[in-house]
């Protein structure tokens, strides 16, 4: 199996960008984050996106995005899975990380997915993540959602791309609850304006995508 193979399978499964990254790419992983820490053969990280659709960005209502977002979780979890089984009928371990799933780190008080989707991106060479957060790629920007896969296989890496992010700051002004104003986003605060039941529907909605509407690269750059 060699990294050609394997984003081929990942793409016939309805992924839309696919990377890879050796695991000596992770040194700067939080205590317990590490993929070795959650599968101690891994050799390779297999980083991989679906498109958001980016019209979601601009309706007046908050409606299409929450449910695509909602929708795109169970896609992505969907790929992963059967992107392993697929790998276990060539006799390779790999296993999915769930892609909207994180638990509380009581040492740095913050929620963690037990390993970063957006890192293992980032070192895989699918984007580099911007002074709002989130994942920019070149080809759709940051209007994708984010999976991976860990795999005992040693697949050959990509590059890993330069900083994309141009630091002009216009989502940390843009943001309303000055969650970006540190260098690490606060998490807590950002999700609490964010996330929450509409008051006049009673629907759970994702209401605030600011930092992301903003971005001169939210669409990417290789249109
Ligand atoms: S989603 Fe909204 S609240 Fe959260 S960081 Fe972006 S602009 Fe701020
Ligand atoms: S809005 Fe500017 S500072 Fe914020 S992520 Fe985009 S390019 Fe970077």
């Amino acid at each position: 199996m060699d990294s050609n193979k394997v984003k081929n399978i990942m793409f016939s499964l309805g992924a839309d960008l696919c990377k890879v990254a050796g695991i000596d790419r992770f040194d700067d992983a939080p205590a317990g984050y590490h993929p070795l820490d959650v599968f101690p053969s891994c050799k390779s990280v297999i980083s991989f996106a679906c498109r958001f659709p980016a019209g979601t960005l601009t309706c007046k209502t908050s409606v299409p995005y929450t449910r695509v977002r909602n929708s795109i979780t169970a896609k992505m979890d969907a790929i992963a899975l059967d992107f392993c089984i697929e790998m276990d009928k060539h006799k390779i371990a790999a296993i999915p990380i769930p892609t909207n799933e994180s638990q509380w780190d009581i040492k740095t008080e913050r929620w963690r997915s037990i390993v970063s989707q957006k890192h293992a991106a980032q070192a895989a060479g699918l984007g580099t993540i911007g002074r709002h957060s989130l994942l920019i790629t070149p080809e759709f920007g940051s209007m994708v959602w984010l999976g991976a896969v860990l795999t005992e296989a040693k697949l050959e890496p990509d590059p890993v791309l330069n900083r994309i992010c141009n630091d002009c700051n216009l989502c940390v002004k843009a943001c309303p609850v000055n969650a970006l104003e540190h260098l690490e986003i606060k998490q807590q605060v950002c999700w609490d304006h964010a996330f929450g039941d509409n008051e006049e529907t009673k629907n759970w909605e994702i209401s605030c995508h600011k930092c992301r509407d903003i971005c001169p690269y939210n669409l990417g750059y290789q249109i």
